[in-house]
This record gives structure tokens, C-alpha cells and sequence, in this order.
């Protein structure tokens, strides 16, 4: 049950989508990009900073208002939603959860205001999955740290202000670093082509001894691993909106164009197997949403708590929430496709595209192989099984 809060931010959220970005949404696709003027509005609107705390200049929303923001600028365009999503989630709540208060105070601030945007480099050319497998280093030099590797797809990357970036500080060790890419030895590689959130800039980045100090460290250096997790159940959440998101919008196009489609002399709406995609369609969109408030709500308990492991857990939650979702997403824009007939494998009719983005959300923040695999493990612990 939402609050009359939430409900009114959301509506703000949909007033924005609506205004901003379903207007732009397939000429930024075509495009390969977004405009600079929209991260001024989404900053104006207060959407860059939800999760930084008040104190810091943001809104301090709950983890349920966020997701329900976040799925309603993915209904606008959902490669504007992918990059609020990172530079709220992993990068503002990495600072938020682990930063010291000099961090905080000179980071959050700016995040929130849009004056400096978040990127999140864990990703490399031969560590996706396995996270705790990558070769990127950070050596102690002097009172900093030098830090050298390669990253891969980092979504902002090349708008970025800061990157919050995974290394290796030890054998068995990773540590975490907020980088800023004005360093020397900091360089960013070719935009990928990407079959969907073709707007989205997603790069690679080369570290070649790259000198920070002391105060780039966040939290332990040690303790990286365990943030990326941390960080990646809260990126999750965010992805699963996303993915209901873009289902949404095209369940909607497909209704519209059920109704007004006519073969046989009345609405292919009236046939029975174009409804049944409909209701299969938003039974798992259903689904999705509320397996994703769910996720949030214990999220936000979990601040408290620490509640994360078993299949109650956060952890699990924020799979499942995201499995869900992104296999509800996927299915409907492929259905929508279907029921538009041969107009909807055209370019100049929305649905394509939105196959196109609902597949990365299949993919980026844990693929539903390793979500099924975290699942699992959770099932099998809760049921004693030492190996989980
Ligand atoms: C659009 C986009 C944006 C992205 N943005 C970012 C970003 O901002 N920052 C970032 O760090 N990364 C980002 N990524 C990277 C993304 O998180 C990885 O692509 C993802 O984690 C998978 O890693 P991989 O591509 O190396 O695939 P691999 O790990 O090589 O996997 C290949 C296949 O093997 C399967 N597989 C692997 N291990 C197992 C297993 N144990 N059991 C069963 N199946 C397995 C996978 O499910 C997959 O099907 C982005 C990716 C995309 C597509």
C-alpha cells in the first residue's frame, strides 16, 4: 500500500517522463545519446540525489519512493533511467553506506546537485561474473595509491565526475576507490554499440598509473568485495524498476495498438490469443512490481538489521525482485512485437527498441544465471546445506 507521498512523487515522476523523455526517447536512441539538458532537468527535479541524505543536499528517499521514481522515468526511457539508477544506487549509496564524513560532506553534495555524475567500474575484460576474479591493481605508494588495469561497459563512464572502481589492494583483498577521471593515466575508451539503451554511454576505461590519495579510499581496503555485493543488492533493486518500467510502456503501446488495429473487420483486440498476451503480460509485470517493493521494503530494513542472508534476506530478495522483472520485461516487449504485427519489427515503431533495452536488464547487475545461482544458494542454505 503506498503512501499518499509516494503516490504524488510517482505522479511527479510520470509528469516528467511524460514531459522529458517519452517525447525524446527514440530520436536519443537513434542518436546514440542523451542530451546535456537532461541531466540538468533530472537534477532541477531532484531525481539525481534521492538517495543522498538531506543533510547533503538530496532527498533522502525511502529505498519503495525510489524504485517507484525509477520505474516511471524507465517508462520515459529507459536508458535516462539506467544512469539515475547507477549514479543513485551503487555510487551515491556506496558513499552514503561507507564514506567518511570528509567523503560524504565533498562527494554527496555534488552528486546530488548533478554537478558531478556516478559511474560504477567493477566490471573487466575477463572478470564479469566473478567479480572477486579481477586483476586490476591498487598498490600503496607513498600516503596514496596507484592504481592500474582496464575496466569494461561502465555506464556514464565518459559523463562521468566520479567513478567509484573496484581493485585489487591484496592477494585475497579488494579495495574500493573514487576516482576522478581527470587523472593522469585515467582514459576512456570507444562508446560500445550497444543493440539497446543505445543512448546510454557505456565505455571502457584504461588505468595507467593512476596516483590517488589516501582520502580515494572508501572504507576498508580489504572490504571491496563485500561492498560490490552490498552494492549490487541495491543496484538490483533499482534494475528490476527499471525492467517493470519498460515493460509498462510496452504493454501500453500494445493495448493502443490492439484497439485500433482492425483485420477481419473488427479490433485485433477482440481476438482471443491478443488478449491472452495481454494478460500474460501484466500478470508478470504485477509480479515483477511487487516482487520489487517487497525487495525495497527489505532493503530499508535491512539498514537496520543487517538482514541479508536466506531466502527472507536481502540478497536473495533483490534476485528474485530482478529475475522477475527482467523476464516480465523481455516477454511483454517481445509480445508487444507480436501483436504489432509486421509494424512492430519496424524501426519507426516504438516496441523494437523497447526488446532491445528490456534484454540488458537480462544481463547487467548479475545475469539471471547468476541470480538463479544466488537464489538457489539461498534456498539450500536456509535448508542446512553447508556447501551454500
Ligand atoms: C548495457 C550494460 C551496462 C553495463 N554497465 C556496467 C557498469 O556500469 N559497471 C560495471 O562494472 N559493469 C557493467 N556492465 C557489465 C555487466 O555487469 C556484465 O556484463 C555482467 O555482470 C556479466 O559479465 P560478463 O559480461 O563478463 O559475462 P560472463 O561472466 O563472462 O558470463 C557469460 C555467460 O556465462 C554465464 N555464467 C557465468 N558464470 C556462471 C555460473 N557460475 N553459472 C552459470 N552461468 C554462468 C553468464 O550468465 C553468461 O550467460 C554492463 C553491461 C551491459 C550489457
Amino acid at each position: 500500500m503506498l503512501t499518499d507521498e509516494q503516490k504524488e512523487l510517482q505522479a511527479l515522476a510520470r509528469d516528467f517522463a511524460n514531459a522529458e523523455l517519452r517525447p525524446k526517447t527514440a530520436e536519443w536512441d537513434e542518436r546514440r545519446d542523451l542530451d546535456d539538458e537532461v541531466f540538468e532537468k533530472l537534477a532541477e527535479s531532484g531525481f539525481l540525489g534521492m538517495l543522498v541524505p538531506e543533510e547533503h543536499g538530496g532527498l533522502g528517499f525511502d529505498l519503495a519512493t525510489y524504485v517507484l521514481v525509477l520505474e516511471e522515468l524507465a517508462w520515459g526511457d529507459a536508458a535516462v533511467a539506467l544512469s539515475v539508477s547507477i549514479h543513485n544506487g551503487p555510487v551515491a549509496g556506496l558513499i552514503v553506506r561507507y564514506g567518511t564524513q570528509e567523503q560524504k560532506s565533498e562527494w554527496l553534495p555534488r552528486l546530488a546537485s548533478g554537478q558531478c555524475l556516478g559511474a560504477f567500474a567493477l566490471s573487466e575484460p575477463d572478470a564479469g561474473s566473478d567479480a572477486s576474479s579481477i586483476t586490476s591493481t591498487a598498490a600503496r605508494d607513498g600516503d596514496g595509491w596507484r592504481i592500474d588495469g582496464e575496466k569494461r561497459w561502465v555506464t556514464n563512464g565518459a559523463r562521468a565526475g566520479v567513478v567509484a572502481l573496484f581493485a585489487r589492494t591484496g592477494d585475497d583483498a579488494l579495495g574500493l576507490f573514487l576516482v576522478t577521471p581527470d587523472a593522469d593515466g585515467y582514459s576512456v575508451g570507444e562508446r560500445e554499440k550497444t543493440l539497446g539503451l543505445r543512448a546510454s554511454q557505456t565505455v571502457s576505461v584504461r588505468l595507467d598509473g593512476v596516483q590517488v590519495g589516501a582520502d580515494a579510499l572508501l572504507g576498508a581496503p580489504g572490504e571491496g568485495l563485500q561492498y560490490a555485493l552490498d552494492a549490487l543488492d541495491l543496484g538490483r533493486i533499482g534494475v528490476a524498476a527499471q525492467a517493470v518500467g519498460i515493460g509498462r510502456a510496452a504493454l501500453e503501446h500494445a493495448t493502443r495498438y490492439a484497439l485500433e488495429r482492425e483485420q477481419f473487420g473488427m479490433p485485433i483486440a477482440r481476438f482471443g490469443a491478443m488478449q491472452a498476451k495481454l494478460a500474460d503480460a501484466i500478470q508478470r509485470l504485477s509480479g515483477g512490481h511487487a516482487l520489487t517493493l517487497e525487495a525495497a521494503e527489505a532493503w530499508q530494513m535491512g539498514q537496520s538489521n543487517g538482514a541479508r542472508q536466506g531466502v527472507a534476506g536481502v540478497t536473495a530478495k533483490a534476485a528474485i525482485a530482478k529475475l522477475a522483472a527482467s523476464q516480465a520485461a523481455s516477454f511483454t516487449a517481445d509480445e508487444a512485437i507480436q501483436i504489432f504485427g509486421g509494424y512492430g519489427y519496424m524501426r519507426h515503431y516504438p516496441v523494437e527498441k523497447l526488446l532491445r533495452d528490456a534484454k540488458g536488464a537480462e544481463i547487467y547487475e548479475g545475469t539471471n544465471e547468476i541470480l538463479r545461482r544466488i537464489i538457489a544458494g539461498e534456498i539450500l542454505r536456509d535448508a542446512g546445506d553447508r556447501n551454500s
